[in-house]
């Protein structure tokens, strides 16, 4: 007999699992009494951020790349497939990486759900809709996405991946959530990975310049990361009616101005703000209609951004004080 979708005392997988996204995950199953099993090939994920729960055994974390198949491991119930860059200075650093990720690293994942008829849960991202004519996005929103500008590995890689999974578990029988994350933020985020959000807190607390890429007119919506796993756990958790993509993220939209000053303000920094160019393709908004999460799921974001930078905050201070920051990254 199958265990419905997030019974505990499974034995899942987490590809990513060393990452800012899959250790909150891992964090979170462990808690709720899964054997977890975490594969990651550490390019942005970091041993450290599972130490503790590889330490207490309720977490194996095993080095892989899932552009190569899967290794030998046990039957799992579920598979997480986190796997991927999802910062764009990173996944732009090598594209055609990026493309095989979404690719032939999906079509592993899926080889491996099949063999051991698991349950699949894929994150996908806002990044679909490309630079949106529609605001804001709805999951029915099919996206205004560049085949061949830098972020098209990613975009299209993404893409890719939601139409393979969601013929694959159809042909094979499994069951699929897909969920579509907007920006995330909050600790164990690269402290250097190139984010707007962790570029400002690194830049702050170091006195250095804040660097706005255009003219800080943008938008984006900041979704914190505990926030984000509620979700995760509530899509997996639901029945046939959560099936299909699913946008998981926090509404409240602020202009990347808007979030320097907050940054500043919150971290007492004196930086001067300087601008750079706007990188190609850069989305001009970006903004998730939550309804159908609200309605399905019953789950809507919790944390203000006030709370959420705090955390933050301390956290990036922490890395600092530890000796962990290396160069930031600039698109
Ligand atoms: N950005 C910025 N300064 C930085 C890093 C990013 O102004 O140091 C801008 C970037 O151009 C984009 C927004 O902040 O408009 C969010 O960028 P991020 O890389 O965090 O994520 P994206 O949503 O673009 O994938």
């Amino acid at each position: 007999m199958r265990k419905p979708l997030n019974k505990s005392g499974r034995v899942v997988l987490i590809t990513g699992g060393a990452g800012f996204l899959g250790s909150h995950l891992a964090e979170r199953l462990a808690a709720e009494g899964d054997k977890v099993y975490c594969i990651d090939n550490l390019h942005t994920g970091r041993r450290e951020n599972l130490a503790a729960l590889t330490r207490g055994g309720q977490v194996k974390l095993i080095e892989h790349d899932i552009v190569k198949p899967l290794p030998i491991m046990p039957r799992f119930d579920a598979i997480y497939n986190l796997a991927c860059p999802a910062s764009p200075v990173h996944y732009q650093s090598d594209p055609v990486a990026t493309l095989r990720v979404c690719s032939q690293g999906v079509f592993n994942v899926l080889d491996r759900a099949v063999r051991d008829g698991a349950d699949v849960f894929h994150t996908s991202t806002s990044e679909v809709y490309g630079d949106p004519e529609v605001h804001p996005q709805p999951e029915s929103y099919q996206g205004n996405v560049n085949t061949v500008g830098p972020r098209s590995c990613y975009d299209e890689g993404k893409r890719f991946a939601e139409t393979l999974l969601t013929d694959y578990c159809q042909q094979a029988g499994l069951r699929l959530r897909l969920v579509r994350i907007f920006n995330t933020y909050g600790p164990r985020m690269l402290p250097n990975d190139g984010r707007v959000v962790s570029n400002f807190i690194v830049q702050a607390l170091q006195g250095e310049p804040i660097t706005i890429y255009g003219d800080g007119s943008q938008t984006r919506s900041f979704c914190y990361v505990d926030d984000l796993i509620e979700g995760f756990m509530a899509l997996m958790a639901a029945g046939d009616d959560a099936a299909g993509p699913m946008n998981i993220g926090n509404p409240a939209e602020i202009t990347v101005g808007e979030l320097a000053e907050i940054v500043v303000e919150m971290t007492g920094a004196r930086s001067e703000i300087v601008y750079k160019p706007l990188p190609k393709d850069d989305p001009r908004r970006r903004r998730p209609d939550i309804s159908r999460a609200r309605q399905v799921l019953d789950w809507s974001p919790k944390v203000d951004l006030a709370i959420g930078l705090r955390s933050t905050i301390d956290y990036v201070q922490g890395e600092i004080e530890k000796g962990n920051m290396l160069n930031l990254c600039y698109a």
